[in-house]
């Protein structure tokens, strides 16, 4: 942003003030550091040598009341800031494009309390999620929350965009293992949200930070549950004659029985990656299952899982298969497997009811298939609930066009494509990756007249429009 005279000078002695010298940087080498998260568009833009967004100020605070001081200042002076976590966010959600403030939190990352006998735990936010699932482990105690992003990802990022991991079948997504947070409001108050999560005490307070995107305030510390380690966890896999079987069979197991996993890929997945990673080689809809906790009531589980399957016409393919899933559960986003530039890819994930979820994996594969040229489309689901599940669709274009302005219209036509499809199907905009700025626009044609409410409550918290501008449709 633009400043006159010597008002930046200004400004950054007041940042050094607020969270020391040393926390503070105007050097171009470390902003560049913020030029890109992992949204596709600004990747590209950085590899075809494009002009990246910087901050102005790139800040790291030690503690909430820090975080609290930088707000001050940004708020008098109406500058915008952005909470950077790990930068490993695919919607642009952390990056600076209206410069400003970077707020970088991995300096508070600190484990505060570790308590067994109420089975939670409590940490800043800018602690790597793996590193917190260590301390857990150590304790013979998990979080359950385990993203592919695991290792890269901070816990404020993953709160941020309402996350999920892939034992979520039977443990939930982020909001289901949080217990309470405290946040530094806009304005630099820092609140608490109660200290349970179900209560009948009004609205619930903590859902509305949980998938805010760092559009209401800065999130600092978290409680969440812990869950003790289960005695068993044994893969299963099995092959469907297509996406709809599956679909079905997986719908009557988890209405059944809670397995940890269920990860049913379509058929074009099937062939591609399936085969590329664990060296599956038939056609069909191949589908791992997970089952855990105590050994017994985990055989109980698995005679109830053959049982459906089997009704459903599934080959059962062993244990072999889904080990090996499991082993490889990152593998799957290693260079040479995972795409990448000059590919042009998108995960275009969505979730909806069991009477939908079929109409909107097919209607966005004809939306995209049919409509862009040279175009792939993958797909898999991989989060189950009661009531329906997520589809985790991915489009590729081996060879997108050379020139930035035209890979960024076709790669937004393909997203608009993509989502509305999703949207009048009834999906939803994103089911786990957030908004962020690759789809704000989009947020208004799903939330309809109801999007006030979040503009109401955005206007209330930040008057002045410094937290995250141009995010989530705020
Ligand atoms: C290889 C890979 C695998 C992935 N797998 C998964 C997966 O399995 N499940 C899943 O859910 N996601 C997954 N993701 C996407 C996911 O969005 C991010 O990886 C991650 O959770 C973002 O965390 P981060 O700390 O990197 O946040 P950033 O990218 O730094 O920020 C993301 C957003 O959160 C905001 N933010 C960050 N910290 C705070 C805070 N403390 N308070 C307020 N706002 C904040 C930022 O402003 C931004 O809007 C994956 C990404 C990659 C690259």
């Amino acid at each position: 942003m633009e400043f006159r005279g010597f008002m930046k000078e200004f400004i950054l002695s007041e940042l050094e003030d607020a969270v020391g010298q040393e926390n503070v940087s105007i050097l171009k080498g470390d902003k560049l550091a913020y030029a890109t998260d992992y949204f596709w568009i600004a990747r590209m833009v950085v590899d075809k040598g494009g002009e990246a967004a910087l901050p102005d100020f790139v800040v790291r605070p030690g503690s909430a009341e820090e975080v609290s001081k930088v707000l001050k200042i940004a708020n008098y002076y109406k500058i915008p800031v952005q909470t950077w976590g790990g930068g490993s966010g695919s919607q642009g959600g952390a990056l600076p494009l209206a410069g400003g403030i970077l707020l970088d939190i991995k300096r508070m990352d600190k484990l505060i309390n570790l308590d067994v006998k109420n089975g939670i735990v409590t940490c800043e936010t800018g602690m790597i999620f793996q590193t917190l699932e260590w301390y857990a482990n150590e304790q013979g105690y998990s979080v359950m929350h385990l993203p592919s992003c695991l290792t890269c990802c901070t816990v404020g990022g993953a709160l941020a965009h309402n996350g999920i991991g892939i034992l979520s079948t039977k443990y939930g997504k982020i909001d289901d293992q949080v217990v309470n947070l405290e946040v530094v409001l806009p304005n630099g108050d820092i609140i608490n949200t109660l200290p349970v999560p179900k209560h009948s005490s009004g609205p619930n307070l903590l859902g509305l930070f949980l998938g805010s995107e760092g559009t209401l305030g800065v999130m600092t510390k978290v409680t969440f549950k812990l869950i003790k380690l289960p005695e068993t966890r044994r893969h299963h896999a099995f092959l469907f004659s297509d996406i709809s079987t599956g679909y079905n069979a997986c719908r009557e197991i988890v209405q059944a029985v809670k397995p940890s996993i269920v990860r049913l890929f379509d058929e074009a997945e099937t062939v591609s990656i399936i085969k590329k990673v664990i060296g599956f080689e038939k056609k069909g809809s191949f589908l791992n299952l997970t089952l855990e906790g105590y050994s017994s009531i985990v055989a109980e589980e698995e005679k109830i899982v053959l049982a459906i399957a089997e009704k459903h016409g599934a080959q059962y393919l062993g244990t072999e298969y889904g080990e090996k899933w499991f082993e490889n559960r990152i593998t799957f986003f290693y260079p040479g497997i995972m795409m990448n530039n000059p590919q042009m890819f998108g995960t275009v994930d969505t979730t909806a009811t069991y009477d939908n979820i079929e109409k909107v994996y097919w209607a966005m594969k004809h939306a995209i298939e049919d409509n862009f040229e040279g175009v792939r489309f993958i797909s898999h689901s991989s989060h189950w609930y009661d009531w329906g599940c997520m589809n985790y669709s991915r489009f590729i274009i081996d060879n997108p066009p050379e020139s930035e302005d035209e890979c960024i219209r076709l790669h937004n036509r393909i997203w608009n494509a993509g989502v509305r499809a999703a949207i009048e199907n009834g999906g939803v905009i994103n089911d786990h990756h957030g908004v962020g700025v690759k789809l704000s626009r989009l947020m208004k044609e799903n939330y309809g007249p109801a999007m006030q409410v979040l503009e109401g409550i955005k206007k209330a918290l930040d008057p002045n429009g410094i937290m995250n501008p141009y995010k989530m449709g705020l």
